[in-house]
């Protein structure tokens, strides 16, 4: 961190300041120029707060020269970290892998979506037992009897199972019913209690991107879940909210590359809440897929018209077929060895 030092500073005035920082455990390495005076902070500057810093009189600005972001930084960990999530299915480290099914569990239809979307290829099962609406009166999803329903799938399909948690004291139900991902859900991506009890386990986290939330956001998300001792975290762009009207969030394909570069976590892309219109999610799959992911989430209905919820987003099987085999040719081509 560098605290950039105001010219009207006097001598005792940048001394104070110096004592101030060392007094905290942290080293100085002052270098003073014509123009402006520098004082270098070294150390653990995780407990140092940047905003009091320029709260003081004498300091113009503040830089941090290092990521508040440690045990999720690639700098510190440069291999991909590969998440095991049963079944065979490893996440990351090159590999990919399409988490597809409903937006919520409504009940036997989910083996239908599940036999269909195994068929074309994904490898990992989604559906929502516990549902976050915006409205209260929406429905809330089918809670227990709805994980009860995707372990009855994940046998008969032996294929792992993904679905979204709400509340810090249900983690013990997803344990007791071996949830194989805990998805943390965009409204939820700051719910630190959330977050630090689910990094108490060692069940692999499927973090999505806060809904208005900036990659370093979502990297200090990712960091509570890991400092609890959980290394297992997926992270996941599902767009974020933009001026933009016209979709129901704004995908940031930037965040794909941006965040394989700064951290080993596996990144996957979620093209439906992203866009939330069947019509606009193969496009979207298809540029994440571009974009370097290692894999996918998709929500598929067997009769979106139907569906409990985000039906107007939801591809039906044949559509994902298709689209997976898209998925394939657009991987090849961006993996391939020239
Ligand atoms: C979901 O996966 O159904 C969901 C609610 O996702 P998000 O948290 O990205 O909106
Ligand atoms: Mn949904």
């Amino acid at each position: 961190m560098i605290a950039v030092v105001k010219q009207s500073a006097t001598p005792e005035q940048l001394q104070q300041f110096i004592s101030w920082i060392e007094g905290r455990g942290l080293k100085t390495d002052v270098s003073s120029g014509d123009a402006e005076t520098l004082v270098g902070i070294i150390g653990d500057t995780t407990q140092v707060d940047p905003f009091l810093l320029e709260s003081m009189e004498i300091i113009d600005r503040v830089q941090r020269v290092s990521d508040p972001f440690k045990m999720a930084n690639r700098k510190f960990h440069p291999e991909d970290t590969v998440v095991d999530c049963g079944y065979g299915v490893k996440i990351g480290g090159g590999t990919f892998h399409v988490m597809a099914g409903p937006c919520s569990v409504e009940g036997d239809n989910l083996f239908e979506i599940a036999r269909a979307v195994k068929a074309a290829g994904a490898t990992i099962l989604r559906g929502g037992a516990y549902k976050p609406r915006t409205s209260p009166y929406a429905c809330q999803g089918m809670g227990e009897k709805g994980l009860e329903l995707l372990c009855r799938a994940r046998e008969e399909l032996e294929m792992p199972i993904v679905t979204e948690i709400m509340d810090p004291r249900d983690v013990q139900t997803f344990l007791d019913y071996k949830v194989d991902i805990m998805q943390i859900g965009a409204r939820n991506a700051q719910n630190f209690p959330l977050l630090k009890e689910v990094g108490k386990t060692n069940v692999p986290v499927l973090l999505k991107r806060g809904l208005a939330g900036t990659i370093d956001e979502l990297l200090m998300a990712a960091e509570y879940i890991m400092s609890e001792g959980n290394p297992n975290v997926i992270l996941c762009e599902r767009g974020i909210r933009t001026f933009e009207t016209r979709t129901r969030n704004t995908f940031d394909v930037n965040a794909v590359p941006v965040l394989k570069n700064l951290t080993h976590l596996p990144v996957i892309g979620d093209p439906s809440h992203a866009t939330g219109y069947t019509r606009y999610v193969r496009p979207i799959a298809y540029a994440a897929t571009a974009a370097g992911v290692d894999g996918l989430q998709i929500e598929v209905h067997n009769c979106p018209q139907k569906a409990w919820s985000d039906g107007a987003q939801a591809l039906t099987p044949e559509m994902f077929e298709d689209a997976m085999k898209r998925i394939a040719l657009i991987r090849e081509a961006v993996t391939a060895e020239l």
